[in-house]
């Protein structure tokens, strides 16, 4: 498998990443390879790679300026998406590269999709309405009538992986659909004054009617899908029995560390919180 290292906030698997995000927008750089993104896919070549070194071919059908994220293997990189896909040219999903890649590319997408992100979520003021654009040496977008800047927004969610002895409480969830086997973790939002705490208790009680004991952080990961930063943490069951919340869940159970169901890629923090516990 190509996949090695994982990228969760751990240190020891954080060192191996070979890619530099640039601090800001630096119009004068210029890439040696891009990332092209249609329709919420990544557009591979005929090598089936997803970095391409030149962008002629899609000069007639990008949706906004490319821009220069960062440096990959010490190669400036960039990102571009097109509203349009020339015929003959064949896409990938996301989370399909990720689950082959390795931490270097999970850095780099990651980064590179929250900069595009932002910069079609603020194209317009939500102060005055007038069109913004993007400021040198910041990632920040700044309105052209009250000069209101705008920088990437990172939504912090958390996620827990919920022990009780020997055993793991995992669900799955509506939004991946009733056939799925994918088994995974509670997660959601941080709401406005809460901590990050306070949000786990609140999230496993809200979908599973289940109290917590100890709530200990574990790491963070940057997901991307649009701009979260995931808030890695282990719990100990306290009390309650199992009440799904059945808008989000449709299964929810505990299983024991030796028998575990399908588990999601090893890319994501799910998974590396339940290898972590195990
Ligand atoms: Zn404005």
């Amino acid at each position: 498998m190509l996949f090695n290292q994982g990228n969760a906030g751990n240190p020891e698997l954080l060192s191996g990443i070979d890619y530099q995000p640039l601090s800001g927008f630096q119009p004068e750089l210029a890439a040696q390879c891009w990332l092209v993104l249609y329709d919420g896919q990544i557009v591979v070549n005929d090598e089936d790679h997803y970095l391409w070194h030149s962008l002629d071919q899609f000069e007639a059908h990008m949706s906004q300026r490319a821009v220069v994220t960062g440096y990959l293997h010490e190669q400036a990189v960039g990102i571009v998406e097109l509203s349009s896909l020339a015929d003959g040219l064949q896409t990938t999903s996301i989370r399909s590269l990720l689950s082959v890649s390795d931490s270097t590319v999970y850095a780099h997408i990651s980064h590179s999709l929250q900069i595009l992100t932002s910069r079609k979520e603020h194209a317009f003021c939500g102060c005055c309405g007038h069109r913004k654009r993007e400021k040198s040496g910041e990632w920040a977008m700044v309105c052209t009538g009250c000069g209101h800047p705008t920088y990437p927004r990172i939504s912090p969610c958390v996620i827990v992986v919920v022990s009780r002895g020997e055993e793991l409480l995992l669900v799955r969830h509506i939004r991946h659909g009733q056939q799925s086997t994918m088994h995974t973790l509670v997660a959601g939002y941080v709401e406005p004054g809460e901590s990050a705490e306070a949000a786990v208790r609140r999230e496993v009680f809200e979908e599973t009617g289940l109290t917590l004991g100890d709530v200990n952080y574990c790491f963070s990961q940057s997901w991307p899908f649009p701009h979260s930063l995931m808030l890695g943490f282990h719990a100990e069951y306290k009390s309650g029995e199992l009440v799904l919340e059945e808008k989000e869940l449709c299964f929810g159970g505990w299983f024991h560390k030796d028998s575990l169901p399908e588990l999601p890629p090893e890319f994501t923090i799910s998974r590396q919180l339940v290898d972590y516990v195990l």
